[in-house]
């Protein structure tokens, strides 16, 4: 199984370093495991002029899975667009199709005071936000700005074909088949034509799940239900730029955005694997940064793409008694535990596997 690890930009490497250690635990353990670097993003911006230079593509075209941390960083805002670290992301998600993608948002017991919420409303969380990632207004043609009568005008596309929202559909619905088999969709079909397709394929396809129960909710009613009683919700099914948002709102509720995995998936499973926060290049290279959602990314891709449920499964509960014995990163801390770096971090979850 070949894995490519793209560590990417600011808190990126340090991040990756920490997942890797927990990769190469298990292939020391006799998993058969390859992994091998590469550049995206800024970085691949520095060394070749390229956000997703062509032997990242080939790399990624080839492994079996890829680990990445994050891409971006300020000093590449004012690059042109095809330049910018982010359409590298957005390259490479197109390139392998990975149209699906999955965002569980569990909150772990011993971080419900990080929580911004109160513990009544957030205690037992657990939900799975599956996004779809490879359409939407983000890809749609035409876009641009240009001039129309004397002035700018800025404009995007916001566009799915029916294939497109069935195949995320069929994910969402096996996803909830699996877990409480409630599933909810969320569109904003009161305005926008795109979405009002969307619905009504989303409930064509329900036909060939009778044991899922389906709701329709719109994404502002949502973006509010989230902060006030995020425990209705089990699977949520949306599309690429309202699951961009309440993904990001979602979890906020766990406390920090650095506790969050992600996966996106082809049609075979086979994945991209990152955490679900950005570069963070406010706290890049001080070792303070939460290497946890990184480390829980790779479990992901353990149970996704390689089937290895036993091994994904022992790095989630080393990591939930990482937490038990009180270690914690900056971002969720509290007073009289124990405050804990990036690498230190590691240690813990690598001595707690070992431990098992
Ligand atoms: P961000 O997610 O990088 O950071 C938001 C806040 O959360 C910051 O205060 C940061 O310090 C904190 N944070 C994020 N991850 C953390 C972690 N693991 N541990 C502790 N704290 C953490 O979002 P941003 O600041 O809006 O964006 C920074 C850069 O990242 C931008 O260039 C943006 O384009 C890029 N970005 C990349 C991705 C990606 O690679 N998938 C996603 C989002 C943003």
């Amino acid at each position: 199984m070949k894995i490519a690890l793209l560590a990417g930009d600011g808190i990126g490497p340090e991040i990756v370093a920490q997942a890797e250690r927990v990769l190469l635990y298990f292939k020391q353990e006799g998993l058969k495991i390859e992994l091998e670097p590469g550049l995206l993003g800024g970085c691949a911006v520095d060394a070749t002029g390229k956000p997703f230079p062509e032997a990242t593509r080939k790399l990624s075209v080839e492994a079996d899975a890829i680990l990445l941390g994050a891409v971006g960083g300020i000093q590449y805002d004012n690059l042109p667009r095809e330049k910018r670290p982010e359409q590298g992301l957005l390259a490479i998600r197109k390139t392998l199709g990975l149209f699906a993608n999955l965002r569980p948002i569990v909150l772990y017991p011993e971080l419900v005071n990080a929580s911004t919420l109160k513990p009544e409303i957030v205690t037992g969380l657990d939900i799975l936000i599956v996004r779809e990632l490879t359409g939407d207004i983000y890809f749609g043609k035409p876009r641009g700005i240009e001039y129309r009568d004397g002035q700018k005008v800025g404009f995007n596309t916001m566009i799915y074909s029916e294939s497109e929202i069935r195949r995320i559909a069929h994910v969402a619905f096996q996803a909830a088949r699996r877990r409480s088999g409630r599933l909810c969709s969320v569109d904003k079909m009161n305005v926008l034509e795109c979405t009002q397709l969307w619905r009504d394929v989303v409930t064509e396809t329900a036909q060939s799940y009778p044991d899922v129960t389906l709701s329709h909710m719109l994404v502002d009613n949502a973006a509010m239900q989230l902060v006030r009683n995020p425990k209705q919700f089990d699977v949520i099914v949306t599309g690429n730029m309202f699951g961009d948002i309440l993904s990001d709102e979602a979890s906020m509720l766990t406390g920090s955005i650095g506790m969050l995995p992600s996966a996106s998936l082809d049609d075979r499973n086979r994945g991209l694997y990152e955490p679900i926060h950005g570069s963070a290049p406010d706290i890049a290279g001080k070792n303070i940064a939460n290497p946890l959602a990184t480390i829980l990314s790779a479990a992901m891709m353990l149970r996704y793409s390689f089937n290895e449920e036993t091994a994904a499964s022992r790095i989630e509960s080393a990591v939930q008694k990482t937490l038990k014995q009180g270690y914690r990163t900056e971002d969720i801390y509290e007073t009289g535990l124990r405050r804990t770096g990036t690498v230190e971090m590691g240690d813990m979850v690598l001595a707690n596997l070992q431990s098992q």
